[in-house]
């Protein structure tokens, strides 16, 4: 279920609340795997057999500009999305294709030099490689 906190928050934000873009929201609660709107779709699809695809997008475009969801940034892939709207870290696996969270705090360092020619509201980090699922069917590291 989607937190009542959010639903409030959305119509608060005079966002309007359909049963279909409840089964969105519902979908993307505690939603790990950082669907993409064609994944959202199919599965909302089989609920309601009449979703269009544009209803999910726009719902999607509507919730990320209410800071409801938030939206990935990882190139070369379509766009994914993510309830989770805190900074977090992702990790990309070249072999499953799975975006991972990362739980571990990673510190890095700002360059002064960029730190004074920029503003910097966020810092989160796309880790590529090998995830944790995949690694002991890839051999071992080398
Ligand atoms: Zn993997
Ligand atoms: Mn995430």
């Amino acid at each position: 279920m989607f937190s009542p906190e959010k639903i409030e928050k959305m119509r608060r934000m005079g966002l309007k609340i359909t049963p279909q873009r409840l089964a969105i929201l519902e979908y993307l609660e505690g939603n790990l795997s950082h669907p993409t709107a064609e994944d959202i779709y199919r599965h909302v699809r089989k609920r309601f057999p009449s979703i269009s695809f544009a209803t999910v997008y726009n719902t999607l475009e509507a919730l990320k500009e209410k800071g409801l969801v938030r939206e990935l940034y990882i190139g070369g892939t379509k766009k994914r999305f993510d309830p989770n709207t805190q900074p977090h870290h992702h990790f990309f696996c070249l072999s499953c294709g799975n975006i991972l969270d990362i739980r571990e705090e990673i510190r890095i360092k700002i360059p002064q030099k960029l730190r004074e020619k920029t503003i910097i509201k966020e810092i989160s980090l796309l880790l590529v490689g090998i995830c944790w699922n995949c690694l002991p069917k890839n051999l071992t590291k080398s």
